[in-house]
Protein backbone atom coordinates (compact mmCIF):
# COMPACT_ATOMS: atom_id res chain seq x y z
CA UNK A 1 0.00 0.00 0.00
CA UNK A 2 1.40 3.52 -0.63
CA UNK A 3 1.64 6.32 1.75
CA UNK A 4 -1.08 9.06 1.58
CA UNK A 5 -0.67 12.88 2.42
CA UNK A 6 -2.93 13.08 5.23
CA UNK A 7 -4.29 16.67 3.56
CA UNK A 8 -3.78 15.60 0.14
CA UNK A 9 -6.74 16.47 -2.08
CA UNK A 10 -7.22 15.98 -6.05
CA UNK A 11 -9.96 17.08 -7.86
CA UNK A 12 -13.25 15.82 -9.36
CA UNK A 13 -14.94 15.90 -12.62
CA UNK A 14 -16.42 19.23 -11.86
CA UNK A 15 -12.63 20.58 -10.88
CA UNK A 16 -13.60 20.74 -7.36
CA UNK A 17 -10.56 19.96 -4.63
CA UNK A 18 -11.99 16.11 -2.94
CA UNK A 19 -10.14 14.37 -0.36
CA UNK A 20 -8.28 11.33 -1.41
CA UNK A 21 -9.68 8.51 0.40
CA UNK A 22 -8.07 6.70 3.31
CA UNK A 23 -7.29 3.78 2.32
CA UNK A 24 -7.04 1.68 -1.02
CA UNK A 25 -5.76 3.38 -3.61
CA UNK A 26 -3.93 6.61 -2.74
CA UNK A 27 -2.00 8.63 -5.00
CA UNK A 28 -4.62 8.41 -7.71
CA UNK A 29 -7.57 7.52 -5.83
CA UNK A 30 -11.04 7.06 -8.27
CA UNK A 31 -13.12 10.13 -7.10
CA UNK A 32 -16.58 9.28 -5.85
CA UNK A 33 -18.49 10.22 -8.42
CA UNK A 34 -21.35 9.25 -10.76
CA UNK A 35 -22.25 9.49 -14.63
CA UNK A 36 -25.95 10.51 -15.57
CA UNK A 37 -28.08 9.32 -18.42
CA UNK A 38 -31.02 10.27 -19.58
CA UNK A 39 -33.08 7.07 -20.03
CA UNK A 40 -36.94 8.29 -22.02
CA UNK A 41 -40.07 5.78 -21.72
CA UNK A 42 -42.86 6.41 -23.97
CA UNK A 43 -46.10 4.96 -22.94
CA UNK A 44 -49.56 6.06 -23.69
CA UNK A 45 -48.59 8.72 -25.56
CA UNK A 46 -46.60 10.21 -22.28
CA UNK A 47 -42.76 10.35 -22.15
CA UNK A 48 -41.05 10.48 -18.73
CA UNK A 49 -37.47 10.92 -18.56
CA UNK A 50 -35.56 9.22 -15.57
CA UNK A 51 -32.34 9.67 -14.53
CA UNK A 52 -29.65 6.35 -14.33
CA UNK A 53 -27.04 6.81 -12.52
CA UNK A 54 -23.23 4.92 -13.50
CA UNK A 55 -20.47 4.59 -11.42
CA UNK A 56 -17.36 5.29 -13.34
CA UNK A 57 -15.85 2.36 -15.23
CA UNK A 58 -12.57 1.93 -16.14
CA UNK A 59 -10.31 -1.54 -16.28
CA UNK A 60 -7.70 -2.66 -13.44
CA UNK A 61 -5.26 -1.25 -15.29
CA UNK A 62 -6.24 1.79 -15.01
CA UNK A 63 -8.04 2.32 -11.91
CA UNK A 64 -5.39 3.99 -9.97
CA UNK A 65 -4.96 6.70 -12.32
CA UNK A 66 -7.08 9.58 -12.39
CA UNK A 67 -7.30 12.93 -14.59
CA UNK A 68 -3.41 13.99 -15.29
CA UNK A 69 -2.63 16.63 -12.89
CA UNK A 70 -1.97 18.60 -16.03
CA UNK A 71 -5.51 18.60 -16.83
CA UNK A 72 -6.54 19.26 -13.49
CA UNK A 73 -4.27 22.28 -12.92
CA UNK A 74 -4.80 24.11 -16.59
CA UNK A 75 -9.23 23.74 -15.63
CA UNK A 76 -8.47 25.18 -12.10
CA UNK A 77 -6.14 27.77 -14.18
CA UNK A 78 -9.37 28.55 -16.00
CA UNK A 79 -11.27 28.71 -13.52
CA UNK A 80 -9.64 30.84 -11.14
CA UNK A 81 -8.16 33.07 -14.07
CA UNK A 82 -4.85 32.19 -12.62
CA UNK A 83 -1.62 32.71 -14.70
CA UNK A 84 -1.10 29.02 -16.01
CA UNK A 85 3.12 28.00 -15.30
CA UNK A 86 1.54 24.86 -14.51
CA UNK A 87 1.11 22.60 -18.18
CA UNK A 88 4.18 22.80 -20.26
CA UNK A 89 2.35 24.71 -23.30
CA UNK A 90 4.02 27.51 -24.69
CA UNK A 91 1.45 30.38 -25.10
CA UNK A 92 3.19 31.54 -27.76
CA UNK A 93 2.84 30.55 -31.53
CA UNK A 94 5.36 28.15 -33.39
CA UNK A 95 7.26 29.02 -36.61
CA UNK A 96 5.20 30.36 -39.92
CA UNK A 97 8.21 28.08 -42.04
CA UNK A 98 6.21 25.42 -40.42
CA UNK A 99 2.90 26.38 -40.33
CA UNK A 100 3.18 27.23 -43.87
CA UNK A 101 4.68 23.71 -44.65
CA UNK A 102 1.56 22.37 -43.04
CA UNK A 103 -0.82 24.18 -44.91
CA UNK A 104 0.85 24.12 -48.20
CA UNK A 105 0.77 20.02 -47.61
CA UNK A 106 -2.97 19.89 -47.04
CA UNK A 107 -3.20 21.89 -50.57
CA UNK A 108 -1.10 19.60 -52.59
CA UNK A 109 -3.13 16.82 -51.29
CA UNK A 110 -1.34 14.86 -48.61
CA UNK A 111 -4.50 13.74 -47.04
CA UNK A 112 -4.79 10.44 -46.93
CA UNK A 113 -2.99 7.81 -44.77
CA UNK A 114 0.44 8.28 -43.92
CA UNK A 115 3.16 4.76 -43.97
CA UNK A 116 2.38 3.02 -41.47
CA UNK A 117 5.98 4.02 -39.92
CA UNK A 118 6.20 7.16 -41.16
CA UNK A 119 5.91 9.31 -44.76
CA UNK A 120 9.70 8.99 -46.59
CA UNK A 121 10.60 12.65 -46.14
CA UNK A 122 10.23 12.93 -42.09
CA UNK A 123 12.08 9.86 -41.92
CA UNK A 124 14.80 10.78 -43.68
CA UNK A 125 14.86 14.30 -41.63
CA UNK A 126 14.24 12.38 -38.40
CA UNK A 127 17.86 10.49 -39.58
CA UNK A 128 19.39 13.63 -40.87
CA UNK A 129 18.78 15.42 -37.57
CA UNK A 130 19.71 12.32 -35.15
CA UNK A 131 23.05 12.45 -36.72
CA UNK A 132 23.86 16.00 -36.28
CA UNK A 133 23.23 15.68 -32.92
CA UNK A 134 24.32 12.48 -31.92
CA UNK A 135 26.88 11.59 -34.76
CA UNK A 136 24.95 8.17 -35.27
CA UNK A 137 24.08 7.00 -38.54
CA UNK A 138 20.50 5.12 -38.67
CA UNK A 139 18.54 3.20 -41.55
CA UNK A 140 15.40 5.94 -42.22
CA UNK A 141 13.65 2.89 -43.38
CA UNK A 142 14.53 0.24 -40.37
CA UNK A 143 14.97 2.09 -37.88
CA UNK A 144 12.79 4.70 -37.19
CA UNK A 145 9.00 4.96 -36.72
CA UNK A 146 6.83 8.07 -36.73
CA UNK A 147 4.37 7.87 -33.85
CA UNK A 148 1.25 10.57 -32.51
CA UNK A 149 3.87 12.57 -29.91
CA UNK A 150 6.59 10.98 -27.98
CA UNK A 151 3.64 9.75 -25.73
CA UNK A 152 2.13 7.16 -28.57
CA UNK A 153 6.53 6.72 -28.75
CA UNK A 154 6.39 6.02 -24.88
CA UNK A 155 3.75 3.73 -25.68
CA UNK A 156 4.51 2.00 -28.57
CA UNK A 157 7.96 1.32 -27.23
CA UNK A 158 6.55 -0.32 -23.78
CA UNK A 159 3.59 -2.12 -24.91
CA UNK A 160 5.54 -3.29 -28.02
CA UNK A 161 8.71 -4.41 -25.87
CA UNK A 162 7.46 -5.04 -22.35
CA UNK A 163 5.90 -8.60 -21.51
CA UNK A 164 3.81 -8.55 -17.86
CA UNK A 165 5.62 -9.33 -14.96
CA UNK A 166 8.54 -7.68 -16.36
CA UNK A 167 10.45 -4.77 -14.59
CA UNK A 168 11.02 -1.87 -15.82
CA UNK A 169 13.19 1.30 -13.38
CA UNK A 170 12.05 4.90 -13.36
CA UNK A 171 13.62 7.58 -12.30
CA UNK A 172 11.20 9.74 -10.00
CA UNK A 173 9.84 11.79 -10.03
CA UNK A 174 9.27 10.29 -13.81
CA UNK A 175 5.99 11.61 -16.36
CA UNK A 176 3.27 10.60 -15.61
CA UNK A 177 2.59 8.73 -18.70
CA UNK A 178 5.29 6.22 -17.84
CA UNK A 179 3.97 4.37 -14.79
CA UNK A 180 0.31 4.26 -16.48
CA UNK A 181 1.56 2.79 -19.68
CA UNK A 182 3.75 0.17 -17.49
CA UNK A 183 0.52 -0.24 -15.88
CA UNK A 184 -1.15 -1.29 -19.42
CA UNK A 185 1.80 -3.51 -20.06
CA UNK A 186 1.28 -5.31 -16.93
CA UNK A 187 5.09 -4.22 -15.38
CA UNK A 188 6.27 -4.14 -12.14
CA UNK A 189 7.59 -0.41 -11.82
CA UNK A 190 10.98 0.31 -9.41
CA UNK A 191 11.53 3.34 -8.78
CA UNK A 192 14.72 5.24 -7.55
CA UNK A 193 14.19 8.43 -6.38
CA UNK A 194 16.46 11.80 -7.75
CA UNK A 195 16.72 14.20 -4.63
CA UNK A 196 17.50 17.75 -4.53
CA UNK A 197 19.36 20.02 -4.55
CA UNK A 198 21.46 18.64 -7.48
CA UNK A 199 18.67 15.23 -8.13
CA UNK A 200 22.34 13.13 -8.60
CA UNK A 201 21.35 9.81 -9.77
CA UNK A 202 21.64 7.39 -6.76
CA UNK A 203 24.21 4.90 -9.18
CA UNK A 204 24.56 2.40 -5.86
CA UNK A 205 20.83 2.33 -5.32
CA UNK A 206 20.09 1.51 -9.29
CA UNK A 207 22.89 -1.38 -8.85
CA UNK A 208 20.47 -2.49 -6.13
CA UNK A 209 17.04 -2.11 -7.75
CA UNK A 210 18.50 -4.36 -10.76
CA UNK A 211 17.20 -7.79 -10.84
CA UNK A 212 17.37 -10.87 -13.23
CA UNK A 213 13.37 -9.73 -13.90
CA UNK A 214 14.70 -5.99 -15.35
CA UNK A 215 13.77 -5.43 -18.59
CA UNK A 216 14.63 -2.16 -18.94
CA UNK A 217 15.29 1.60 -17.10
CA UNK A 218 13.63 4.74 -18.21
CA UNK A 219 15.73 7.96 -18.90
CA UNK A 220 14.35 11.21 -19.25
CA UNK A 221 17.30 13.60 -19.85
CA UNK A 222 16.97 16.84 -19.91
CA UNK A 223 14.63 15.73 -17.14
CA UNK A 224 10.95 16.82 -17.09
CA UNK A 225 9.73 18.30 -13.78
CA UNK A 226 13.30 18.82 -12.61
CA UNK A 227 15.36 20.18 -14.72
CA UNK A 228 18.09 18.00 -14.19
CA UNK A 229 20.53 17.02 -17.18
CA UNK A 230 21.71 13.18 -17.00
CA UNK A 231 26.00 13.78 -16.75
CA UNK A 232 28.21 11.68 -18.99
CA UNK A 233 29.46 9.92 -15.90
CA UNK A 234 25.71 8.68 -14.46
CA UNK A 235 25.30 7.58 -18.19
CA UNK A 236 28.62 5.32 -18.66
CA UNK A 237 27.27 4.09 -15.21
CA UNK A 238 24.15 3.43 -16.53
CA UNK A 239 25.01 1.87 -19.68
CA UNK A 240 27.81 -0.87 -18.15
CA UNK A 241 24.80 -1.12 -16.08
CA UNK A 242 22.58 -2.02 -19.17
CA UNK A 243 25.40 -4.10 -20.88
CA UNK A 244 26.34 -6.20 -17.55
CA UNK A 245 22.93 -7.31 -17.16
CA UNK A 246 21.02 -7.31 -20.55
CA UNK A 247 18.80 -4.72 -20.21
CA UNK A 248 17.47 -2.00 -22.43
CA UNK A 249 17.46 1.59 -22.23
CA UNK A 250 14.23 3.92 -23.28
CA UNK A 251 15.19 7.50 -23.74
CA UNK A 252 12.48 10.18 -23.52
CA UNK A 253 14.52 13.44 -24.75
CA UNK A 254 12.13 15.41 -25.88
CA UNK A 255 13.96 18.86 -24.21
CA UNK A 256 16.97 17.85 -25.66
CA UNK A 257 16.88 21.24 -28.01
CA UNK A 258 16.57 23.02 -24.23
CA UNK A 259 19.81 22.21 -22.81
CA UNK A 260 20.99 25.23 -21.70
CA UNK A 261 24.16 25.13 -19.64
CA UNK A 262 25.74 21.42 -19.96
CA UNK A 263 25.93 19.44 -23.32
CA UNK A 264 22.70 17.19 -23.98
CA UNK A 265 23.77 13.07 -24.26
CA UNK A 266 21.97 10.64 -25.99
CA UNK A 267 22.65 7.38 -23.67
CA UNK A 268 21.99 5.46 -27.63
CA UNK A 269 24.94 7.31 -28.72
CA UNK A 270 27.76 5.42 -26.19
CA UNK A 271 29.48 2.54 -26.56
CA UNK A 272 27.43 -0.62 -26.77
CA UNK A 273 24.26 1.28 -25.77
CA UNK A 274 22.54 2.17 -29.54
CA UNK A 275 21.89 -1.95 -29.68
CA UNK A 276 19.57 -1.64 -26.47
CA UNK A 277 18.46 1.78 -26.52
CA UNK A 278 14.55 3.51 -27.75
CA UNK A 279 15.29 6.58 -28.05
CA UNK A 280 12.44 9.06 -28.50
CA UNK A 281 11.73 12.36 -29.10
CA UNK A 282 8.77 14.99 -30.86
CA UNK A 283 8.42 18.27 -32.54
CA UNK A 284 6.47 19.60 -30.12
CA UNK A 285 9.03 21.23 -27.41
CA UNK A 286 11.72 22.56 -29.98
CA UNK A 287 8.85 24.07 -32.16
CA UNK A 288 6.39 25.17 -29.88
CA UNK A 289 3.64 23.06 -31.34
CA UNK A 290 2.44 20.87 -28.61
CA UNK A 291 -0.91 20.41 -30.34
CA UNK A 292 0.11 18.25 -33.41
CA UNK A 293 1.38 15.40 -31.90
CA UNK A 294 4.22 14.47 -34.24
CA UNK A 295 6.86 12.37 -32.36
CA UNK A 296 8.90 9.62 -33.02
CA UNK A 297 11.13 6.37 -31.99
CA UNK A 298 14.73 5.44 -33.32
CA UNK A 299 15.63 2.02 -32.30
CA UNK A 300 17.95 -0.94 -33.73
CA UNK A 301 15.76 -3.03 -36.24
CA UNK A 302 15.37 -5.84 -33.51
CA UNK A 303 14.00 -3.95 -31.22
CA UNK A 304 12.05 -1.28 -33.80
CA UNK A 305 10.20 -4.72 -34.73
CA UNK A 306 7.97 -4.39 -31.40
CA UNK A 307 7.71 -0.70 -31.45
CA UNK A 308 6.13 -0.64 -35.05
CA UNK A 309 4.00 -3.82 -33.94
CA UNK A 310 2.53 -1.78 -31.35
CA UNK A 311 2.28 1.49 -33.05
CA UNK A 312 0.42 -0.58 -36.10
CA UNK A 313 -2.25 -1.32 -33.78
CA UNK A 314 -2.75 1.52 -31.47
CA UNK A 315 -2.85 4.81 -33.97
CA UNK A 316 -1.18 2.43 -37.20
CA UNK A 317 -0.27 5.96 -38.99
CA UNK A 318 -0.17 9.77 -37.60
CA UNK A 319 -1.28 12.49 -39.80
CA UNK A 320 0.49 13.23 -43.24
CA UNK A 321 0.23 16.87 -43.74
CA UNK A 322 1.78 17.31 -39.87
CA UNK A 323 4.72 14.95 -40.72
CA UNK A 324 5.47 17.02 -44.22
CA UNK A 325 5.81 19.64 -41.89
CA UNK A 326 7.76 18.20 -39.51
CA UNK A 327 10.43 17.35 -42.16
CA UNK A 328 10.81 21.23 -43.11
CA UNK A 329 10.81 22.07 -39.10
CA UNK A 330 13.70 19.64 -38.60
CA UNK A 331 15.79 20.82 -41.17
CA UNK A 332 15.68 24.06 -40.07
CA UNK A 333 19.02 26.45 -39.71
CA UNK A 334 21.38 26.28 -37.24
CA UNK A 335 20.28 29.46 -36.11
CA UNK A 336 16.72 28.26 -35.41
CA UNK A 337 17.92 25.99 -32.61
CA UNK A 338 20.36 28.81 -30.67
CA UNK A 339 17.48 31.20 -30.85
CA UNK A 340 15.17 28.84 -29.34
CA UNK A 341 17.82 28.27 -26.34
CA UNK A 342 18.53 32.18 -25.99
CA UNK A 343 15.21 33.05 -25.55
CA UNK A 344 14.42 29.97 -23.12
CA UNK A 345 17.23 31.12 -20.83
CA UNK A 346 16.27 34.62 -20.62
CA UNK A 347 12.54 33.19 -19.62
CA UNK A 348 14.29 31.29 -17.31
CA UNK A 349 16.18 34.07 -15.56
CA UNK A 350 13.33 36.44 -15.17
CA UNK A 351 11.53 33.45 -13.38
CA UNK A 352 13.97 32.15 -11.44
CA UNK A 353 15.08 35.63 -10.29
CA UNK A 354 11.59 36.28 -9.19
CA UNK A 355 11.39 33.07 -7.65
CA UNK A 356 14.41 33.45 -5.47
CA UNK A 357 12.75 36.36 -4.57
CA UNK A 358 10.08 36.09 -3.30
CA UNK A 359 11.42 33.20 -1.14
CA UNK A 360 11.39 29.45 -2.92
CA UNK A 361 14.43 27.60 -2.78
CA UNK A 362 15.19 27.61 -6.37
CA UNK A 363 16.52 24.38 -7.14
CA UNK A 364 19.36 24.89 -10.16
CA UNK A 365 17.05 23.89 -14.08
CA UNK A 366 19.67 22.60 -16.24
CA UNK A 367 17.57 22.19 -18.83
CA UNK A 368 13.57 21.79 -20.11
CA UNK A 369 11.75 24.60 -19.42
CA UNK A 370 10.55 23.61 -16.20
CA UNK A 371 12.16 24.57 -12.65
CA UNK A 372 11.21 22.68 -9.29
CA UNK A 373 11.16 25.16 -6.33
CA UNK A 374 10.99 23.97 -2.27
CA UNK A 375 7.71 25.70 -1.67
CA UNK A 376 8.27 24.96 2.67
CA UNK A 377 9.18 28.50 3.55
CA UNK A 378 5.79 29.28 2.89
CA UNK A 379 4.12 26.84 5.81
CA UNK A 380 2.25 25.01 3.94
CA UNK A 381 1.20 21.11 4.45
CA UNK A 382 2.82 19.54 1.66
CA UNK A 383 2.92 20.43 -2.29
CA UNK A 384 -1.00 19.68 -3.23
CA UNK A 385 -1.83 22.54 -0.42
CA UNK A 386 0.50 24.80 -1.70
CA UNK A 387 -0.72 24.64 -4.73
CA UNK A 388 -4.58 25.36 -4.29
CA UNK A 389 -3.06 27.99 -2.02
CA UNK A 390 -0.80 29.37 -5.10
CA UNK A 391 -4.17 29.27 -7.52
CA UNK A 392 -6.89 30.30 -4.95
CA UNK A 393 -4.91 33.42 -3.07
CA UNK A 394 -2.30 34.38 -5.46
CA UNK A 395 -3.68 33.42 -8.96
CA UNK A 396 -0.71 31.38 -10.18
CA UNK A 397 -0.68 27.85 -11.11
CA UNK A 398 2.25 25.33 -10.67
CA UNK A 399 2.32 21.53 -10.30
CA UNK A 400 2.49 19.48 -7.72
CA UNK A 401 5.10 16.92 -7.79
CA UNK A 402 4.08 14.50 -5.18
CA UNK A 403 2.19 12.96 -8.04
CA UNK A 404 5.43 11.74 -10.17
CA UNK A 405 6.49 9.40 -7.28
CA UNK A 406 5.85 5.81 -6.74
CA UNK A 407 5.67 7.34 -2.88
CA UNK A 408 4.29 10.25 -2.77
CA UNK A 409 5.58 11.67 0.50
CA UNK A 410 8.96 12.23 -1.59
CA UNK A 411 7.85 14.84 -3.39
CA UNK A 412 5.72 16.97 -0.84
CA UNK A 413 8.06 19.28 -0.55
CA UNK A 414 8.40 20.36 -4.15
CA UNK A 415 6.17 22.31 -6.80
CA UNK A 416 7.52 22.47 -10.62
CA UNK A 417 6.65 26.23 -12.35
CA UNK A 418 7.16 25.86 -16.23
CA UNK A 419 8.85 29.25 -18.10
CA UNK A 420 7.51 28.29 -21.76
CA UNK A 421 5.35 32.06 -21.46
CA UNK A 422 5.68 34.90 -22.65
CA UNK A 423 7.97 37.39 -20.85
CA UNK A 424 5.17 39.76 -19.69
CA UNK A 425 2.99 36.20 -18.53
CA UNK A 426 6.27 35.25 -16.69
CA UNK A 427 6.64 39.33 -15.26
CA UNK A 428 3.24 39.20 -14.30
CA UNK A 429 3.06 36.01 -12.31
CA UNK A 430 6.22 37.16 -10.75
CA UNK A 431 4.39 40.56 -9.80
CA UNK A 432 1.72 38.56 -8.31
CA UNK A 433 3.69 36.43 -6.37
CA UNK A 434 5.39 39.75 -4.86
CA UNK A 435 2.48 40.97 -4.00
CA UNK A 436 0.41 38.20 -2.77
CA UNK A 437 2.57 35.11 -1.33
CA UNK A 438 2.50 35.49 2.53
CA UNK A 439 5.03 33.53 4.98
N1 LIG B 1 4.48 17.54 -21.00
C1 LIG B 1 3.64 18.55 -20.42
C2 LIG B 1 4.11 18.91 -19.02
O1 LIG B 1 4.88 18.21 -18.42
C3 LIG B 1 2.20 18.15 -20.26
C4 LIG B 1 1.58 17.29 -21.28
C5 LIG B 1 0.22 16.85 -20.83
O2 LIG B 1 -0.60 17.67 -20.46
N2 LIG B 1 0.00 15.58 -20.77
O3 LIG B 1 3.63 19.88 -18.51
Amino acid sequence: MRFILSSSKFLNSSNHFIPLSSSSTPKFSPFIAATMSTVSNTHNDVTTTQIKHHPLQVAKRLEKFKTTIFTQMSMLAAKHGAINLGQGFPNFDGPDFVKEAAIQAIRDGKNQYARGYGVPDLNNAIAERFKKDTGLVVDPEKEITVTSGCTEAIAATILGLINPGDEVILFAPFYDSYEATLSMAGAKVKSITLRPPDFAAPIEELKSAISKNTRAIMINTPHNPTGKMFTREELNFIASLCIENDVLVFSDEVYDKLAFDVEHISPASLPGMFERTVTMNSLGKTFSLTGWKIGWAIAPPHLTWGVRQAHSYLTFATSTPMQSATAAALRAPDSYFVELKRDYMAKRAILVEGLEAVGFKVFPSNGTYFVVVDHTPFGHENDVAFCEYLIKEVGVVAIPTSVFYLNPEDGKNLVRFTFCKDEGTLRAAVERLKEKLRK
